[in-house]
């Protein structure tokens, strides 16, 4: 006979850890579960981890935590997309937003309007007719109230000090009945059939468990230091391997993006928080050493540091399977392939919702297991592909780095989809991907690759009618722009007027 099962443990209070909690503590109110989270006070969580994307926003709202309360606690500021400067070259930039691009015209996607325009020698930008890109431009920002036209319609997500993140989810899902004990795991025992029976605490305490999840982070405490399940290395597609992070003082206006510049063996972030800056840079430890990288980071700051930089080792790729046995991996402890796209935390909610969607019973039945880590892998894989695109298609020389990215053979799958937009601007989109065609569009015009040939139907469209549209277009954008807020603005109101 299966059982349901009753007792959750986790082990790890990070950013992966108390999602997890807080999801499953709402998750009980269907289906009762005693969840306890275990997290060593001597083992830091990685904590650098502030920028994301937009189903963020609505992973929160669904936990109940209101958007104006986020920003108060944690600092949050909003984000538009990326600006990528330096990539495709230096002193060139584009930027990558949460948003589409134009309107589909009689079944024609719009980037084929800008495509048949250029054609005709027009001067147009696809960046021209996207609003989150002109607000991003102006550093503007604003939620509608109301959504009146869809040139209007655009995804935005938060930048958040990730500490604080984890005290909010923290004060909530113990608030909601998650037991959380301070203790160092050391030891764990494992049934005759392999499944994990309890863990060892250094303290000599017993905790057992029905289902273990591990948000450990790197360290993959159970899921391979116990199950060996093993880790796919991508290190030879994503060069970067060690990151550098420090805090410095805020800039005078908040950007609402973030920014990525790329440098010659690696790339960095700076991201805006209400009270500081995030900044880190991501490099390749065969061409970077790390006093390089720390003395090149802390003279690009625009302030003062306000911490010690901190190195952080990684090795891009994927834990082989997410689940295994009864030990379900959510965050770090899965694997990780870089920052650039702020993806980790969407994987950490799409692994939180499969295990919620396939939640098990004592049986742990393969076939849900294997669903899940089939998926999971799928969608870890199109966002490795979405990633190394930006490497690929850099056409900067100035170092062996950037040189060794354009000549690196890439995964067929991610070939096969530039071989397509190159042969006719169409882009695939494939089962459990997370970035749609606007972010696809955003990489191939924002590093000028230049497509054989267009959708012919939109030469259906004579061109003075192409020239009014467009126009037409372009100016609703621009008006709409003009009147929205600056993001400093839009950041002070939002606080002063919504109670959390
Ligand atoms: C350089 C860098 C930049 C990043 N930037 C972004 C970004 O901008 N956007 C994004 O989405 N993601 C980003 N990430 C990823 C993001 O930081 C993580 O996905 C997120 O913080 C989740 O981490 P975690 O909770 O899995 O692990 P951690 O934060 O490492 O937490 C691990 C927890 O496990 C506990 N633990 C470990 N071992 C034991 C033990 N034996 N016993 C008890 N407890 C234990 C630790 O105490 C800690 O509480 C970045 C990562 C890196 C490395």
């Amino acid at each position: 006979m299966t059982k349901a099962i009753e007792k959750v443990v986790i082990v790890g209070g990070g950013t992966a850890g108390w999602m997890t909690a807080l999801s499953l503590a709402k998750y009980a109110n269907i289906s009762p579960l005693n969840i306890t989270l275990v997290q060593a006070q001597d083992i830091e969580t990685i904590g650098v981890g502030e920028a994301t994307i937009p189903n963020f926003v609505e992973f929160n709202r669904n936990l109940g935590i209101h958007e104006a309360e986020l920003l108060r606690q944690t600092n949050a500021t909003f984000k538009l997309g990326i600006q990528f400067q330096d990539w495709k070259e230096k002193n060139h930039s584009f930027f990558h937003p949460f948003s589409d691009y134009g309107l589909n015209i009689n079944n024609v996607d719009f980037h084929h309007y800008v495509l048949s325009a250029l054609h005709h020698g027009l001067d147009v930008k696809l960046s021209d007719f996207c609003l989150s890109t002109q607000l991003a431009n102006k550093e503007k920002f604003y939620i509608a109230n109301e959504l009146q036209n869809p040139l209007e319609d655009f995804g935005y997500a938060y930048h958040f000090d990730a500490g604080l993140y984890a005290t909010l989810l923290k004060r909530n899902a113990t608030a909601q009945g998650v037991a959380h004990k301070i203790a160092t795991i050391e030891d764990v025992k494992c049934r005759v059939d392999g499944f994990i029976d309890h863990l060892v605490a250094q303290n000599g305490e017993m905790i057992s468990g029905d289902l273990f999840i591990d948000c450990s982070g790197f360290r993959g405490e159970l899921i391979e230091k116990v199950l060996e399940t093993g880790y796919e290395r991508w290190d030879h597609w994503l060069l970067c391997d060690k990151a550098v992070a420090v805090h410095s003082e805020s800039e005078c206006s908040l950007k609402p993006f973030t920014k990525s510049t790329a440098k010659a063996n690696g790339w960095q972030w700076s991201i805006p928080l209400q009270n500081r800056m995030g900044n880190g840079y991501l490099y390749a430890s065969q061409w970077e050493s790390d006093q390089d990288a720390q003395a090149q980071l802390l003279a690009s700051l625009t302030g003062s540091a306000l911490t010690t930089p901190r190195v952080i080792p990684f090795t891009p790729g994927r834990r082989k399977q997410i689940w295994n046995k009864n030990c379900f991996a959510v965050g770090l402890s899965t694997g990780f392939i870089e920052p650039l796209e702020s993806t980790s935390i969407s994987l950490i909610q799409s692994a939180i919702a499969k295990l919620l969607s396939f939640f098990p019973d004592s049986s742990f039945d393969d076939a849900l297991i294997n669903h899940v880590n089939r998926l999971h892998n799928l969608e870890v894989e199109r966002v490795r592909d979405f990633i190394i695109l930006h490497y690929k298609l850099s056409q900067r020389t100035d170092s062996e780095f950037w040189r060794h990215c354009q000549t690196m053979s890439i995964p067929t799958s991610l070939e096969d989809k530039i071989a397509l937009f190159k042969a006719s601007s169409s882009i695939e989109q494939r089962e459990c991907e997370s970035f749609e065609m606007a972010s696809w569009l955003s990489m191939y015009f924002g590093f000028d690759v230049k497509p054989k040939r267009f959708d012919p139907r939109a030469n259906l469209m004579p061109l003075d009618a192409l020239k009014h549209n467009l126009g037409m277009i372009k100016s609703h954008i621009n008006q709409t722009c003009n009147q929205a807020p600056s993001h400093d603005q839009f950041v002070s109101s939002f606080l002063s007027n919504r109670k959390a």
